[in-house]
């Protein structure tokens, strides 16, 4: 039997626009539904926690009783995870830091985006914002039965730089891997901007150094790339799926919430429409057949997903991509496994 590594990683985390949406529809429910796929087929996922919403949560906990209650039942899911073989850690969206709380509904409102890239923060509030998303995580895996080290990152919004940024707190914390990049991918936004464009798309893990997207062989820390598929994946057949789908609630996601606007300046989005990121939310009947062949194409893969964003249907499909490759290969899905 071939094998593959397969990294199956979601951004675990409300909607980061006008409504949050609630926990249990964009984190609780789904996040239980697609891990329980994984185990199924004997599979782990790697979860990137949205750490400062945490911390905020955390503070209005003390005034709220629905937000305590959210901040207990996350705390729960994340030390059942790790309990259960999956890996946790952070991502920091920054401009939770300027959220407001609306403590009738439990929901958030994110409008303010000036501080959505982490440079745009102070070097003391980049250092502030690291601390206490490390602080909370550290506290609330220190519940797991298992010793867990917290020594992966990805950055909210692909912020990942400079990188500069961060090279300092990933030492300060033993970070050694990221999960930022998405090779030959490049965006410049009102909230968000990153460009990958110099590492090929869907390249292997490697080592860097002070520049994420310049591979570095003796590096001393590890990328590993997130997947992408050419953007003619979707198809008319595929736009009819999801129109039919949406209406009869199958394609209707399990978040409740409204995400961000993205503005674009200038010539980056005519750049960046021809790729798709690799995704169980994207993942659709007319879909499988290319996701297939990706994979059977590339020895490493990694797919990153948003527990908020996915619908039965993907669920679904997922579970047929999952059967037909795990009779086809042996997978390793714990990135901690990968050498290179
Ligand atoms: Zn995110």
């Amino acid at each position: 039997m071939r094998s593959k590594k397969i990294l199956f990683t979601f951004d675990y985390e409300l909607f980061l626009g006008a409504n949050s949406g609630s926990v249990e529809g964009c984190m609780l429910k789904p996040t239980s539904k697609v891990v329980a796929l994984l185990e199924k087929f004997d599979l782990r996922g790697i979860f990137f926690v949205d750490t400062l919403y945490l911390v905020r949560l955390k503070e209005v906990a003390s005034k709220s009783a629905k937000a305590a209650t959210d901040f207990k039942l996350i705390q729960k899911q994340l030390v059942w995870l790790v309990n259960n073989g999956h890996c946790v850690y952070p991502h920091i969206h920054p401009h939770w830091l300027d959220a407001v709380y609306d403590s009738e509904l439990n929901t958030w409102s994110l409008l303010d985006l000036s501080k959505y890239r982490f440079h745009s923060l102070t070097e003391q509030e980049r250092i502030d914002a690291f601390d206490q998303s490390m602080d909370c995580l550290s506290e609330i895996l220190r519940e797991s039965s298992i010793p867990f080290s917290i020594n992966a990152y990805r950055a909210g919004g692909w912020s990942i730089q400079p990188f500069a940024d961060f090279s300092n707190l990933f030492d300060k914390y033993n970070i050694v891997a990221d999960f930022s990049v998405m090779g030959g991918s490049r965006r410049d936004t009102n909230a968000l901007s990153f460009d990958f464009s110099s590492i090929q798309p869907n390249s292997s893990p490697y080592r860097f150094n002070t520049q994420v997207a310049s591979k570095s062989p003796n590096g001393k820390y590890l990328q590993f790339p997130i997947s992408s598929l050419a953007m003619e994946a979707d198809t008319f057949a595929n736009r009819i799926m999801r129109k039919v789908l949406w209406r009869i609630k199958h394609g209707q996601n399990y978040g409740d919430g409204k995400g961000v606007k993205f503005v674009s300046n200038g010539e980056s989005t005519k750049y960046d429409l021809h790729m798709e990121m690799l995704s169980i939310e994207l993942l659709t009947l007319p879909k499988l057949r290319q996701y297939c062949s990706f994979i059977n194409n590339n020895d490493y893969v990694q797919f990153i997903s948003h527990p908020k964003m996915l619908s039965p249907h993907n669920l679904l499909v997922f579970k047929r991509l999952l059967s037909i490759m795990s009779d086809m290969y042996q997978i390793e899905s714990d990135w901690r496994k990968i050498t290179f």
